[in-house]
């Protein structure tokens, strides 16, 4: 066993079987406070990791936003789990080329992580929770960052725990599932009251659903593949499908404004990313094969343009951001 598997099974001995929440994020604030799991060599990559067209394309959406709701003065940039910091500097260079260079707040909690973004995004600061943002104008980006959030799971309306059994880690009951997370709801509705309250818009990507339907969609992946939920734990990383139509409640019952859910191809393509992708091929001849594959990868629907969904939440008085219905 781990020594975070370790410390469960004597929590468990200790206080009684702990729910999926608990059990979540106990693994996944150990799995990101230790490593950095990002790339070939790691466990997953992410879109901004495949090309630089992501943050590319998300900048662009951003300053066409920021610039039509009157180019208000000292609007901050703001990423929830910035990664490595690579979709931060793609996105700003285009920030910058369109007239705003904007005070950048992480929130991230990994040390490790922390690191790879102050060198990706030199003179950054770092927030705890977006309780802790300014009270400004913001532009935020969430990719891949909802499904590490814990999520609740109930079968038959009872709450489901991981148990100990034969020496190890079991769940104490199986059945259709349902899930909810609170623990993102909360994240949504503070940024949503923020936005509200001080003006800016959210862009948030990630693997989901768009309609709130039963089913079980914890997964733990290491090294690219999928593995056993119990298996090593805090040392795989644990996530759970975004539910789309939650988010959106959340956001509208704190008050914001709340676009339709797009697929990734449907948003990455009316962004424009066949000609960004043949403008770079134009200037990178030689990686004119790896450019039309990253923008396969980030668009095809065998691949993450399908399952990837984004949506947008804004204050009331700025326009809603291009590539939504
Ligand atoms: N957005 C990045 C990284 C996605 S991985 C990309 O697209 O490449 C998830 C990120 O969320 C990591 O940076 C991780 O450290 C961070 N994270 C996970 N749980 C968090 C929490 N509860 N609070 C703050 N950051 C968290």
């Amino acid at each position: 066993m781990t020594p975070l598997g370790r410390a469960l099974r004597d929590r468990i001995i200790a206080d009684g079987p702990i729910t999926v929440e608990a059990y979540m994020d106990a693994c996944n604030a150990f799995y990101y406070a230790t490593r950095d799991p990002l790339g070939p060599s790691g466990d997953f990559i992410t879109a901004p990791e495949i090309s630089q067209m992501f943050g590319e394309l998300v900048g662009a959406c951003l300053a066409d936003c920021w610039a039509r709701a009157g180019r208000p003065a000292d609007t901050a940039y703001v990423e929830l789990g910035p990664g490595r910091g690579t979709l931060a500097a793609d996105a700003l260079r285009v920030l910058r080329s369109a007239g705003l260079d904007p005070t950048v707040h992480f929130v991230e909690t990994s040390p490790v992580l922390r690191e790879a973004q102050e060198a990706a995004v030199p003179g950054a600061t770092w927030n705890d929770d977006v309780a802790s943002l300014p009270e400004k104008p913001l532009l935020i980006v969430a990719n891949e960052f909802l499904d590490a959030l814990p999520v609740r799971q109930f079968v038959g309306g009872i709450e489901r725990k991981v148990k100990i059994a034969g020496g190890g880690l079991a769940f104490d009951r199986d059945g259709e599932i349902v899930e909810t997370s609170p623990a993102r709801d909360e994240v949504v509705g503070a940024l949503a009251a923020h936005l509200v309250a001080n003006g800016g818009v959210a862009l948030i990507v990630d693997y989901g659903h768009e309609k709130s339907s039963p089913g079980d969609t914890l997964q733990a992946v290491r090294g690219h593949k999928f593995a056993p939920l119990l298996d090593k734990p805090g040392e795989q990383d644990l996530t759970a499908h975004v539910d789309f139509e939650a988010v959106a409640k959340a956001a509208r019952e704190a008050g914001a404004a709340v676009t339709s859910v797009v697929t990734q191809a449907e948003w990455l393509g009316r962004l424009g990313i066949a000609a960004r992708a043949d403008a770079l091929a134009r200037a990178h001849l030689h990686r004119a094969g790896e450019i039309e594959a990253a923008r396969r990868r980030l668009c095809d629907s065998d691949a993450m343009g399908q399952l990837f969904k984004a949506i947008a939440i804004h204050s009331p008085s700025w326009p809603h951001p291009a590539g939504f219905e």
